[in-house]
């Protein structure tokens, strides 16, 4: 019969403890993340890549590879595939000349977070979860409220208080029970294990359960797809939770598995910034776990985590890809975010432009080689993150002059 998912079941990270996939977990026994496993050879058996072709452009398109059993319970805003940009004057300013964004900014609530919101709400929705509890540096949490009101589910945001203030008011809009504190994220994570044990909750922060990355997977699926089944010589990633990076690396391994591209993978680049950069700190000396970040800052919110959960999967996948983390002051963001909208038109949020800044210094180190191919994800909107702008303009008074006399001011 063919099946809608073919998830088989959910292995440990660390231990490789197995659960079964009717069982409510949230990480194992032993406190690590939970990976969801599928029966790759069934539904190599029956999803071949001309299915796909004939299919929408949305997320879902993969749905044999997610983790969603039955399609009623499958919650969506007809997410679109996001587009791949061509940057030819950045490239060329940057002697990157193969350079290309996959633009997340497209999708409902303005970050790649939706997708991670989708697939995990329509999980909790097949599990028959009640109330959802999350923290969040604001885009998650922005993400997951609007997508739990389509469901018609509660969920209790807990934020630092000093999280954008547009995130904070989209949750409030669509009807979150919204905590802020002074702390942060990881501070928050603790006020969420009080809440989900109060009320019987489930907590779907990153990697508290296994199936919001599955739906961070699909950028992996989409970006081999729209490469034509091979992939780029490097991905880019603003990495706060790492959630992004693990998914993309599982869609790759997946595919690889089905056989649908080779066994080149490309070289992942973890970036952070300067005033939060445990990963790259780990990565220098090569550690498989890092420490904690002391006091993190940095105006790009989305990769303020001091400690992520899965820190040891991502750092074993820049090891395995022979990629690399790097790190990129808050100086460097503003500057290369005004660059990428003058040169090519492109309004990219804080996180993306800290990507786009890291290609510019790995290609002036030599690591980026003369003709590769560099994908940089920009992780959501610039639009969200305006009050980080000057508004600039010229002021004129039409009452004393003509408009004539101000051309070529
Ligand atoms: C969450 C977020 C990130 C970091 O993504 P992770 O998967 O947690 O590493 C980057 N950029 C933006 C805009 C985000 O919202
Ligand atoms: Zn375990």
């Amino acid at each position: 019969m063919e099946a809608f998912s073919y998830l088989s079941h959910l292995q440990c990270t660390r231990c490789n403890r197995t659960y079964g996939i009717d069982e409510r977990v949230q990480t194992c026994s032993c406190g690590s993340p939970l990976l969801a496993q599928y029966d790759l050879q069934q539904a190599g058996k029956r999803l071949t890549k001309a299915h796909l072709r004939e299919r929408p452009c949305s997320l879902w398109r993969y749905h044999e590879l997610l983790p969603v059993r039955h399609s009623r319970f499958v919650v969506s805003m007809n997410e679109s595939m996001t587009p791949l940009i061509p940057l030819p004057a950045t490239g060329r300013h940057m002697d990157v000349p193969r350079l290309i964004l996959k633009d997340e900014g497209t999708l409902p609530s303005g970050t790649f977070k939706a997708r991670g919101a989708s697939v995990g709400i329509s999980k909790a929705m097949e599990l028959g979860e009640s109330s959802l509890a999350i923290t969040t540096n604001g885009n998650a949490g922005a993400a997951w409220t609007l997508y739990a009101a389509r469901a018609g589910i509660n969920i209790s945001v807990v934020m630092p208080i000093d999280a954008p203030m547009t995130s904070r008011k989209e949750c409030a809009l669509a009807g979150a029970d919204l905590f802020v504190i002074h702390g942060t994220i990881a501070d928050g994570g603790k006020l969420v294990q009080q809440l989900v044990a109060a009320s019987d909750g489930y907590d779907v922060s990153t990697l508290k359960e296994p199936y919001r990355l599955e739906g961070k997977k699909t950028m992996g699926f989409e970006i081999a797809e729209q490469f034509e089944w091979s992939v780029p010589d490097v991905i880019v990633y603003p990495t706060g939770g790492g959630a992004g990076v693990i998914g993309i690396y599982k869609a790759f391994r997946e595919l690889q598995e089905l056989g649908w591209i080779d066994s080149r993978l490309p070289r992942l680049v973890v970036v952070q910034a300067d005033g939060c950069a445990p990963l790259v700190r780990a990565f220098q000396k090569g550690e498989r776990t890092c420490a904690a970040w002391e006091n993190p800052e940095t105006i790009a919110f989305g990769m303020r985590v001091p400690k992520a959960l899965g820190d040891f999967l991502i750092l074993d996948e820049l090891y395995q890809t022979m990629g690399i983390a790097i790190s990129v002051g808050d100086s460097e963001i503003v500057r290369e975010r005004r660059e990428i909208a003058r040169r090519d038109g492109v309004h990219v949020c804080p996180e993306g432009a800290a990507a786009l800044a890291g290609v510019r210094r790995l290609r002036q180190k030599g690591w980026i080689g003369d003709d590769e191919t560099v994908l940089v994800m920009n992780t959501g909107s610039g639009l969200k993150y305006v009050d980080q702008l000057s508004a600039g303009g010229k002021e004129i008074d039409l009452q004393t002059r003509s408009a004539a006399q101000y051309h070529g001011v």
